[in-house]
């Protein structure tokens, strides 16, 4: 199946493209289009198989349809400081056609550049949870308007301890909104966050 076929935005396209992006992975072809289409989705899948770009490609395509609006309209949420990096380098590739501005938020550096990234109401932020909350905690980042919420690695978040970090920050985003979550396992403490975050969301497992 090609990437064409999934529904995406043409920018978006034409920078998949130049990536050297043939065709979809498994959890891509799966989970893009029930993405596009508005749905909560919980991605069962382990790195390596293109995870990254499964949520990224989808949420940044119904992004390009709605521009314009100020305030941070996307949050993505994971464990360490060098999956927020990756995941960074990753939206930058694919939305590099497309005018939107990125935040990262993680810890074990100074707050000021973060703080001052936030402020400048950045339309898609990266975080560790732990800093993010500390910086929410001091009125910094504006998710008024917050459309999409991803959990990437959630597994990893639980085994960390970010659970508290977690739901503090999930119970300040509007509650209309699209919730994804990416997981490498199917866990019972999995499936309760699922059951508190999500709305009838459509599993994929590959
Ligand atoms: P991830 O599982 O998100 O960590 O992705 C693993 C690697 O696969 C990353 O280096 C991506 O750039 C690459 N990748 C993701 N999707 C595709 C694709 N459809 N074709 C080729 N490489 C890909």
């Amino acid at each position: 199946m090609p990437f064409k076929a999934l529904g995406l935005d043409a920018k978006i396209l034409q920078a998949i493209a130049e990536a050297g992006y043939t065709e979809p992975t498994p959890i891509q072809a799966a989970a893009i289009p029930p993405i596009i289409a508005g749905n909560d989705l919980i991605g069962i899948a382990q790195t390596g198989t293109g995870k990254t770009a499964a949520f990224t490609l989808p949420v940044l395509t119904l992004l390009a349809a709605a521009q314009g609006k100020r305030g941070t309209k996307v949050l993505i949420l994971a464990p360490t400081r060098e999956l927020v990096v990756q995941i960074e380098e990753n939206v930058l590739a694919y939305a590099k056609h497309l005018p939107l501005t990125i935040a990262k938020v993680f810890g074990g550096v100074g707050e000021r550049p973060q703080i001052n990234s936030l402020r400048n109401g950045c339309d898609i932020v990266i975080a560790t949870p732990g800093r993010l909350i500390d910086l929410m905690g001091q009125g910094h980042g504006d998710f008024s308007g917050l459309q999409h919420l991803v959990l990437d690695e959630a597994d990893r978040m639980l085994d960390m301890g970010f659970l508290p970090s977690i739901k503090r920050i999930v119970q300040k985003m509007p509650r209309k909104r699209q919730t994804l979550m990416f997981s490498a396992t199917l866990s019972k403490e999995i499936e309760s966050l699922t059951h508190e975050f999500q709305n009838h969301p459509k599993i994929v497992q590959i």
